[in-house]
């Protein structure tokens, strides 16, 4: 009962419904008090975040969201981590350390990409409701947000035949989409044809092996499990192999790397991954 209600909980925080009273109570409670971290999507301070407990293997036994999330509810054991990450959720906004870099980085340029310029066309991929919030509450931006499987948001896109016409958006944020998408390739000519000559995409994916792999046999939730530690997972990439197949659709690409933002600041923010920075080939960088 109190495992349903927190998910209940969670998904109407999620949508923002609850999210002022949820924010005041957690900011009522002693033990999550404390600076040693900072949130950079909501602005809290913690002694910690949360442990994120990666993949669920409730998975592997249904394909269907709200069965997977009733089977969580009925047979908890079933709903066991394949790992963890210490320190890596906000109690608040429930961002990640690759939210969290990403919005960041996207924070310090927002003054260059919203006060000089108006009606900027931004396009983001399965939206994080913080971010959407950003986004919305600032005038300058016209915000496009997009998912092929939820029903949350403005537009419902398949990634590899996007609906929008060419040299459309000035800013894309497409965060871990691609490693599940079978024809990447595709869905980056995609993004590379409605970006706007000048514009930018912010691209994100987990780069966490040097040399990406990548098994077309690879096929099932189970076999998808173990070689990629997600069931929806068709790849992971390393860095240099996804950087290789933007530039080879036509972006020219720029990273930033959280080994070069300030320590303290990665530290107490608890940044993590890399924002891949693509721009067309000839545009200014
Ligand atoms: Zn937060």
């Amino acid at each position: 009962m109190l495992l349903s209600s927190f998910l209940v909980a969670k998904d109407l925080i999620r949508n923002n419904k609850y999210r002022v009273l949820y924010e005041r109570l957690v900011g009522s409670k002693p033990m999550l008090k404390g600076d040693s971290v900072q949130c950079a999507c909501c602005g809290y301070s913690f002694d910690s975040f949360f442990t994120y407990k990666a993949e669920r293997k409730v998975a592997l036994y249904a394909s269907n969201i709200k069965i997977q999330k009733l089977l969580k509810v009925l047979l908890p054991h079933l709903n066991k981590p394949v790992y963890k990450l210490e320190n890596e959720v906000c109690p608040v906004c429930f961002s990640l350390g690759q939210h969290r870099h990403l919005f960041y980085y996207i924070n310090e340029l927002s003054a260059e990409y919203t006060c000089e310029a108006s009606d900027v066309k931004l396009l983001h991929f399965a939206p994080e409701q913080f971010m959407k919030d950003f986004f919305l509450s600032n005038k300058n931006i016209h915000y496009y947000d997009c998912d092929l499987f939820r029903r949350d948001t403005l537009y419902i896109e398949n990634i590899t035949k996007l609906s929008f016409q060419d040299n459309f958006f000035d800013i894309i944020i497409c965060s871990h989409v691609l490693e599940h998408i079978i024809d990447d390739i595709t869905a980056m000519r995609e993004l590379l044809r409605v970006l706007k000559p000048n514009g930018v995409a912010f691209l994100m994916v987990p780069c966490n092996v040097d040399n990406t792999i990548e098994d077309p046999q690879v096929n099932t939730a189970q076999r998808r499990l173990a070689a990629y530690k997600q069931t929806d997972h068709v790849r992971e990439y390393s860095s240099d192999d996804f950087i290789n197949r933007l530039s080879k659709v036509g972006f020219t690409v720029n990273t930033s790397c959280v080994d070069r933002i300030n320590t303290n600041i990665v530290n107490k923010l608890r940044l993590r991954d890399s924002i891949f920075i693509c721009r067309k080939n000839g545009s200014r960088i």
